[in-house]
């Protein structure tokens, strides 16, 4: 049996020179060449008459040549060599540059297909350099379904599909089947090797889909079976063992009952925790679920059994923010918090961090500073991540690797559809808090534009004259940033404001100001005295003023739909009826249909999901933000079906082989092994 790892160098054909021009695609063993799938694939199987034949279509015709091909030569090193080629519908003016054999291999008279790009020229059909082969010759270049390979200097596409054919040559006949045959066949899915070669070399067009669904579920299943080991192996690993003092006293210093879930959330971490076991747990919870208290609840719980936590927070506003509740909610049980952020001084940091590894404090709450390499930890048992989409999963497990097998709470509110959470999350358990504090409503959401702005500033006074505080949020900081659209800045428009608004105290917030400045603009906030403040989505995440009664978005056009719901879940968050209002002067189709879910809809899953069907995947998954590791060939976010089917059949695999030990699972098992070491720094 050939094998899959051999070093393309010494396959037959490759050598020296093109294996080093294939290893700066990242192709060094045999699978990775016959993994190095086509970017997307010409059409040269179908001949079309040149009278149908589009303006910039790439298409196949078959045409006579109808004069004898003259050569010119226009100066040194430029040769032409020009003819007609007609078919019974129409005629095509054909070039060649440079290559002056075309003269003698083109005979007036003769059939060829060619295969190029149509340009109208003049009212005429011209192909300029097209490939061609004689008509009952077909088959070589064209005819067939072509592959296109991303690409780099050095490597021409002929070159490439030859490697790869030779690739395929050197071992498809034995190719390991990763998927074990039972699924293969209940699921319906192509042999290796049919799938290898028609991904490649597609036979037609069903072919290909027949081979691209095979190929996908096989990455899906992979990636399904990694995390569920990784899943049953972390499961295993023990950890510290807390004793459950009582919850209820925590419950009792609150101000108000914690509802069912936010009760249910704490009930199974608690479990996780007393266990044995390490926890890995995901609360998720649409924005003002009350996730903060669910992590408090913990920490609470950690301080009673003598040991630390550590709060992680995505910005300095919000470590601040929660800096505040927590101190307010844990300060009188005399739990000792301490706060890091970058924006300290280094002398203010070094105190803190001497206290740290003193074991002077029982929760720290900070930015990414809490995992900088010169922190220690005394005790760490509980790490927390709130909103975790905004780290990598590299970020969490540096933190993570703080501590002695800390605990590991993470808290997110990104609404990431339910097929998709699964796995994403596929390492952690979920709770999900899926009910609102008692008594909160629906924000009500309209869409205006600007002819609504002087009805707008008398909405803005008479609920400032009620007593609450009003947010606008702008696309943009300043004037100055170029753009070709007039958006809204932060600071124009809350210059604007304070002038329309002379009795009001207007501040403005965005991420380029100073720490300090911002800390004293959010204090203001939360204490009351900011009637309207004007920001840029730096308050995005997190940000608690439950006496803000209405939040203005400008331009709300240039945001995404998670993002706006993120935005809106600002507001909404007392007891006082509040509204979201989206300006918005744009009239594109599909920047009103968003809006209008907007308005429709105050559930955040529903709104991921409309968003990820009209923005398409590529932004959810662009950055690599869930610290997934790359697929080659499957779009996480389209492939939704085969996902969710790739996840079942893992799951149930799982269950009957947790080690892949049985033989018909070897090269399932080494497939996993090896996308978990090529992907440590995602995996954690
Ligand atoms: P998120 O899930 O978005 O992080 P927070 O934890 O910031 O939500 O909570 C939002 C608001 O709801 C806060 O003002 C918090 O004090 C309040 N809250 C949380 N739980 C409850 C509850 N059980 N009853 C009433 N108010 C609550
Ligand atoms: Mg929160």
């Amino acid at each position: 049996m050939s094998d899959l790892s051999k070093d393309i160098r010494y396959i037959k054909g490759i050598g020296e020179k093109k294996a080093l021009a294939l290893n700066k695609l990242g192709v060094f063993s045999l699978r990775d060449l016959v993994s190095f799938f086509p970017r997307k694939y010409e059409d040269r199987s179908t001949v079309k008459p040149i009278a149908l034949t589009l303006d910039g279509e790439s298409v196949c015709i078959e045409a006579m040549v109808a004069d004898t091909p003259r050569l010119t030569r226009i100066r040194r090193g430029l040769d032409i060599v020009k003819f007609r080629a007609v078919d019974d519908s129409g005629a095509v003016d054909i070039t060649y540059f440079n290559q002056p054999y075309t003269k003698d291999n083109l005979q007036r008279g003769e059939t060829y297909v060619f295969f190029g790009r149509i340009e109208f020229k003049a009212g005429r059909r011209a192909l300029t350099n097209p490939l061609y082969e004689k008509a009952e010759a077909q088959g070589a270049v064209t005819g067939r379904i072509v592959p296109v390979y991303r690409s780099s200097a050095g490597l021409s596409q002929k070159l490439l599909q030859q490697a790869v054919r030779q690739g395929l040559d050197e071992c498809l006949e034995q190719m390991p089947d990763v998927l074990p045959r039972s699924v293969r066949e209940s699921c319906q899915l192509a042999q290796t090797a049919y799938a290898y070669e028609n991904i490649h070399f597609p036979a037609d067009f069903d072919a290909l889909a027949l081979a691209r669904r095979r190929i996908v579920f096989e990455e899906l299943f992979v990636l399904a079976c990694a995390l569920g080991r990784m899943r049953g192996e972390r499961i295993n690993e023990s950890g510290i063992r807390m004793q459950d003092h009582g919850i209820d006293e925590f419950w009792r210093s609150l101000p108000f009952a914690p509802t069912g879930a936010q009760r249910r959330a704490v009930q199974q971490a608690m479990e996780d925790m007393g266990s044995g076991f390490v926890m890995n747990r995901l609360v998720q919870g649409d924005v003002g679920s009350g996730k903060t208290l669910v992590a408090a609840a913990l920490i609470w719980c950690c301080a009673r059994n003598g040991y630390m936590s550590a709060f992680m927070a995505p910005t300095e506003i919000l470590a601040e923010q929660h800096f505040a509740t927590l101190s307010q909610m844990l300060g009188t049980f005399g739990i000792r918090i301490g706060k890091l952020t970058g924006a300290m001084s280094v002398k203010e940091k070094r105190v803190v961090k001497e206290a740290l590894k003193a074991g002077e404090y029982d929760l720290i709450i900070g930015t990414h500073a809490l995992f900088s390499n010169d922190v220690e930890y005394s005790n760490l048992a509980l790490v927390v991540t709130d909103e975790q989409h905004r780290f990598g999963v590299g970020q969490r497990s540096a933190l993570i690797g703080k501590g002695q097998k800390p605990h590991v709470l993470v808290m997110s509110a990104t609404p990431i559809p339910r097929t998709l959470a699964l796995i994403i999350y596929g390492d952690l358990d979920v709770s999900i808090i899926d009910e609102l504090p008692p008594g909160r409503q629906k924000v009500d959401t309209f869409t205006v534009d600007e002819s609504y702005r002087a009805r707008l500033n008398g909405f803005i006074r008479k609920l400032v004259s009620e007593g609450r505080q009003v947010f606008v949020v702008c696309p943009k900081v300043e004037e100055n940033e170029d753009d070709t659209v007039k958006l809204k800045s932060a600071q124009e428009h809350a210059a604007e404001l304070a002038a329309t608004f002379p009795d009001m105290k207007v501040e403005c917030i965005h991420g380029k100001m100073a720490a300090k400045n911002k800390d004293a603009i959010m204090a203001s906030v939360v204490a009351g005295e900011t009637n309207i403040l004007v920001a840029t989505t730096v308050i995005e995440v997190g940000v608690d003023v439950p006496n803000a009664a209405l939040i203005i978005i400008e331009n709300a056009e240039r945001f995404g739909l998670s993002q706006l719901h993120q935005l809106r879940g600002r507001v909404g968050r007392g007891q006082h009826k509040s509204y979201c209002i989206l300006v918005s002067d744009h009239d594109g189709e599909e920047s009103r249909a968003r809006l209008s879910i907007m308005c429709k809809t105050n559930d955040g899953f529903k709104i991921s999901e409309e968003d990820l069907r009209l923005r398409g995947p590529g932004d959810f998954f662009g950055s690599r933000q869930h610290g997934l590791p790359e697929m080659h060939m499957a779009d996480l976010g389209a492939d939704v079906q085969l996902l969710q089917r790739a996840q079942d059949e893992a799951a149930k695999l799982l269950l009957k082989d947790p080690g892949l030990n049985l033989p018909e699972h070897k090269e399932l098992k080494s497939a996993v092994e090896r996308l978990i070491t090529e992907n440590t720094d995602s995996f954690n």
